[in-house]
């Protein structure tokens, strides 16, 4: 690139310092290129002529303008995440929630219904009930492994089926190949949460989804450091027509927020090994605990949906698990206050291994009955697999448990 000073004011000496230091000039890597994806930490980009201008307000693959519209830090971050789900293009937001309420106030409109699993993300569920209080939008619950039930809910205004891959926290496995086929053939729009899995485990559109959204803040990120979400399509046009609100709605992601997360993301594959074989190994070594009552984990051979793990999931199943004390509520407070390598935090899909109990956390808000429905005790507690040895994390455990 030539000096635009050059171009634009004439010799760059004839500037006096005031005007110099605001226009610096840009060092361009020559005969080199660097390894690290560029930090644009610029939210606004100037054009040579006004016709470059207008046509970069076109559509999501346009020029570069203003952050909100896109960012090549922010693109890189799409474009990888695009490509590891097979999508046609991605939008990267300020977070998971901002992803999927790009997504669900770009596709809907008061009067349409939609279904959607029971056991959602807690700030899902309570924006589909407020998209059904406040916006008149009709939301129907269902089970997430019966196609029948979602065949039996569709109504002529049924517009969208919103299903998460994992459940929370009991790591019921959803029957995306069989949910979505049904929606499909209705015309009816599917959105996966594929948060839990990661595209690495499982490929929604793979199964006919027409959406998937991610809490980047977890495994894609993976380090606890940032917040971002990304919403990725199927679609090249339903791409275009969610990106056009998104620019409104003004969700987008931060570039140092998407460069943390690519930043994250180029070590996916180990962190995704290492998460799914220790909590393999974890969740075996638990139900053979005499404290612990039940264990929650796809990979085990009891879980009701292991044989559907083991084909939407052949590569592993995931980094969170879930385990009953028999002990109840007191024992779970005396688990999670006992760990020492493992802190007691909300959140998942970080290099640290987390424990939560559910029940008097992310699920407070839910009655006995709703707790009971979804499976979760009263001596539930989740945890969320780091990648420390294996060895070191059931010393840990077993030291907890003893205190249980
Ligand atoms: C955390 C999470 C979200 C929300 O993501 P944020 O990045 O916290 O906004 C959505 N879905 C699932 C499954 C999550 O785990």
């Amino acid at each position: 690139m030539s000096d635009h000073r050059t171009d634009r004011t004439g010799p760059a000496d004839a500037l006096r310092p005031e005007s110099r230091i605001v226009h610096l000039p840009l060092a361009e890597a020559a005969g080199s290129r660097p390894l690290g994806i560029p930090l644009h930490q610029s939210h606004l980009f100037a054009f040579e002529t006004s016709e470059a201008l207008t046509s970069a307000f076109g559509g999501p693959d346009g020029a570069f303008f203003y952050n909100r519209f896109g960012n090549p830090t922010v693109r890189s971050l799409e474009s990888a995440v695009a490509d590891l789900e097979g999508g046609a293009g991605a939008i990267a937001t300020a977070s998971g929630m901002g992803a999927i309420n790009t997504v669900l106030l770009a596709l809907l409109r008061s009067g349409d219904h939609v279904i959607a699993q029971r056991s959602l993300y807690g700030g899902t569920f309570a924006m589909l009930a407020d998209l059904g209080q406040r916006w008149g939008v009709e939301v129907t619950h269902v089970s997430g492994d019966d196609p029948d039930e979602v065949a039996a809910a569709l109504r002529p205004n049924t517009r969208l089926l919103h299903l998460e891959t994992i459940s929370n926290p009991t790591t019921r496995v959803t029957d995306l190949p069989g949910l979505i086929a049904v929606a499909r053939g209705a015309g009816v729009l599917s959105v996966v949460d594929n948060t839990f899995a990661t595209p690495l485990l499982c490929r929604p559109i793979e199964h006919g989804a027409d959406v998937v959204v991610h809490s980047a803040t977890k495994y894609l990120g993976g380090h606890s450091d940032v917040l971002a979400g990304i919403a990725v399509f199927a679609e090249a046009e339903l791409h275009r027509k969610v990106w056009h609100y998104a620019t409104e709605l003004g969700a987008s992601a931060d570039p140092f927020a998407a460069w943390l997360t690519v930043r994250g993301l180029q070590t996916l594959a180990l962190r995704v090994r290492r998460h799914c074989d220790t909590a393999l190994d974890l969740a075996t070594r638990l139900s053979a605990h005499p404290a612990v009552s039940a264990v929650h984990y796809p990979g085990l051979p009891a879980h009701p949906d292991h044989d559907l793990a083991r084909r939407l999931l052949p590569d592993g199943h995931g980094g969170v698990l879930a385990f009953d004390l028999a002990g109840g509520r007191e024992a779970a407070r005396a688990f999670t206050e006992s760990v020492r390598l493992a802190s007691l935090a909300p959140s998942l899909g970080g290099v640290h291994t987390l424990v939560l109990h559910p029940a008097s956390t992310s699920h407070r808000q839910l009655s006995d009955e709703e707790l009971a429905a979804a499976g979760i005790g009263a001596g539930t507690v989740r945890v969320s697999v780091g990648i420390e040895h294996p060895e070191d994390l059931w010393t840990d455990v077993e030291q907890a448990l003893a205190k249980v």
